[in-house]
C-alpha cells in the first residue's frame, strides 16, 4: 500500500465524482511480508494468483483461508490442515496473519478491557504508532470500540484525541486486526478459554456481539479502509457481526455520509453535541465547513434510514456550554422527522481541559425532556473509569508513561 496525498475518488462511472475527503496514510511503512488479515475476498484471490495458485483453485482456497482466519482464529498457516503442506509453506513464504501487537492490556473491575496496540511505523520523534481498542461487556451484549486512525486531524475542543500530534490512517487490516486481537485475548475462538471476571455477556451469545467505530480517529476521513474492514467484519462466513450491530460514529464529514450508507450500510452515529452553529463551531470545528443544517440534511438522506434503523445523535454533556433546557428543546426540534435516538454522554475530563461535565441533575432534566418528546435518550454510563477506557481518554494515560513503565506494562501483558 502506498501513501496517497491527493484525495482519491472511488467512483469510476459517475461523470463528476465528488472527491473523497480523506487523511493520507502518511508515514505508513508496509511490512516486508503483508498480513492477509483484512484482505477482501477479491484481494485474497489476487494474492493467491500472485503466488502461483492455479486460478481454478482460488475460489476454494479463498473460502478455506477465510474460514481459518475469521472462524477458527488461525495465527499461522501451519494450522490450516485442510490445505496441502506445500501450499501452507508457500503462503508462509509470502504472507503472515499478523495482527497489531499488544503493548499493554488493562482490565477494569467491571470487566472492561483496554488494549494498547502498536502498529508498524516509527512515527516522528520516536513516537510509535499506537492506538487503543476497548471491550465493554454488558449482560446482553459485548461491545468492541475500535480505532480508525492514530490521533485525529480534527480538533474537537473537548476531545483528548484531537490534541494528539501524530496522525496516520489505519489500514483495513489494522482495523480488522483489532477485532482479531480482542477475540484472541477474550479466548473467543473454538476451544478458547473466555474470561469469567467482571461482567460477562450471558445471553448465550458472543463475547463480541457489537462493534462501534468510536475509538481514536474520524472514520469517515479514512473511508476506504473503514469500509473494507467493516465489510470483512460483517461477512456472514467469517466474523459475522450483522451490520445492524455495527455503528460508525462521525463528527460530520457530510460528503462521505451518503457513501457510508451506500457502500457500508452500517448504523450511523453523529456527534452533534450542540444545536447552534456558534457553539458547535467551537466544540467541533469541522462545523465551520459543514454546518448543522447541512449535517442534518445529510442525516435525513442517509440511505436505508427507517424506524428500525435510526441514527444515533451523540451529545456530550458540558456544564454551562450545551446543557440547558433550551438546548434540549432545540435538540428535539432539530432532529424532528429523522428516525433518531439521542445518546447523552457525560463528559470525560482529561488533564488540561477547560470543560467540566454537567451536573447529574442537569443531565437527568435534559434526558427527561428529550425522553418526554418521544426519543430514547440513554445516558451512556461511564465504564472502565478505573482504566481510563472512556471516550476521549484513549491513549492519554499511556502517553504519559516513561519508556521503563511501558516496558513493564508490556512484560505484564506478555505473561498473562
Ligand atoms: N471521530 C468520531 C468517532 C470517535 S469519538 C466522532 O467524533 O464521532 C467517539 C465519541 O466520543 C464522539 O461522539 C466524541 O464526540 C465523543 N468524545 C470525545 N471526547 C470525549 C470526552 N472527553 N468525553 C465524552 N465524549 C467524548
Ligand atoms: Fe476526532 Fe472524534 Fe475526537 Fe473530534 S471527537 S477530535 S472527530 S476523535
Amino acid at each position: 500500500m502506498t501513501a496517497s496525498p491527493e484525495p482519491v475518488s472511488l467512483d469510476t462511472a459517475a461523470p463528476a465524482p465528488a472527491p473523497l475527503e480523506k487523511t493520507p496514510l502518511e508515514a505508513y511503512v508496509a511490512p516486508d511480508k503483508p498480513s492477509l488479515v483484512g484482505f477482501s475476498r477479491a484481494a485474497l484471490k489476487e494474492a493467491l494468483i500472485g503466488i502461483g495458485v492455479p486460478p481454478a483453485q482460488t475460489k476454494m482456497r479463498v473460502q478455506q483461508i477465510w474460514h481459518w482466519i475469521y472462524v477458527r482464529g488461525a495465527q499461522n498457516f501451519d494450522v490450516m490442515t485442510t490445505m496441502s503442506k506445500d501450499l501452507r509453506v508457500e503462503l508462509d513464504r509470502h504472507f503472515t496473519l499478523a495482527r497489531p501487537e499488544v503493548v499493554a492490556e488493562q482490565v477494569s473491575s467491571d470487566g472492561t478491557r483496554k488494549w494498547l496496540l502498536r502498529l508498524p511505523g516509527d512515527g516522528t520523534a520516536g513516537n510509535p504508532h499506537e492506538v487503543e481498542c476497548v471491550y465493554i461487556p454488558e449482560t446482553d451484549r459485548g461491545t468492541l470500540c475500535v480505532s480508525s486512525q492514530v490521533g485525529c486531524t480534527l480538533t474537537c475542543s473537548f476531545c483528548h484525541t484531537g490534541t494528539q500530534r501524530l496522525v496516520r490512517n489505519l489500514t483495513a487490516g489494522e482495523i480488522v486486526g483489532q477485532i482479531l486481537v480482542a477475540r484472541d485475548r477474550l479466548g473467543e475462538w473454538p476451544g478458547g478459554t473466555p474470561p469469567t471476571d467482571g461482567i460477562v455477556p450471558t445471553d448465550g451469545g458472543r463475547f463480541i456481539s457489537n462493534i462501534v467505530m468510536m475509538g481514536m480517529g474520524e472514520p469517515l476521513y479514512n473511508f476506504e479502509a473503514v469500509r473494507d474492514a467493516l465489510l470483512v467484519a460483517a461477512d456472514g462466513e467469517g466474523i459475522g457481526i450483522s451490520k445492524r450491530r455495527i455503528t460508525l460514529s462521525t463528527s460530520g464529514v457530510v460528503p462521505n455520509i451518503v457513501r457510508a450508507g451506500d457502500e457500508i450500510g452500517v448504523m450511523l452515529a453523529v456527534s452533534l453535541h450542540a444545536v447552534r452553529d456558534s457553539v458547535r463551531d467551537e466544540l467541533v470545528p469541522l462545523n465551520k465547513k459543514y454546518p448543522i443544517a447541512q449535517l442534518m440534511e445529510a442525516c435525513r438522506n442517509y440511505p436505508g434510514l427507517n424506524n428500525a434503523r435510526r441514527i444515533t445523535f451523540e451529545y456530550v454533556m458540558l456544564k454551562g456550554v450545551n446543557d440547558s433546557l433550551a438546548d434540549a428543546k432545540a435538540l428535539v426540534k432539530l432532529v424532528k422527522g429523522i428516525p433518531a435516538k439521542i445518546n447523552l454522554i457525560p463528559f470525560n475530563p482529561w488533564p488540561g481541559t477547560r470543560y467540566e461535565c454537567s451536573d447529574w441533575e442537569q443531565i437527568e432534566k435534559f434526558s427527561e425532556y428529550v425522553f418526554a418528546a418521544g426519543y430514547s435518550s440513554p445516558v451512556r454510563t461511564p465504564r472502565g473509569r478505573d482504566i481510563s477506557a472512556a471516550c476521549g481518554q484513549l491513549k492519554s494515560e499511556t502517553e504519559r508513561l516513561t519508556a521503563r513503565e511501558r516496558m513493564a506494562l508490556r512484560a505484564m501483558a506478555m505473561t498473562e
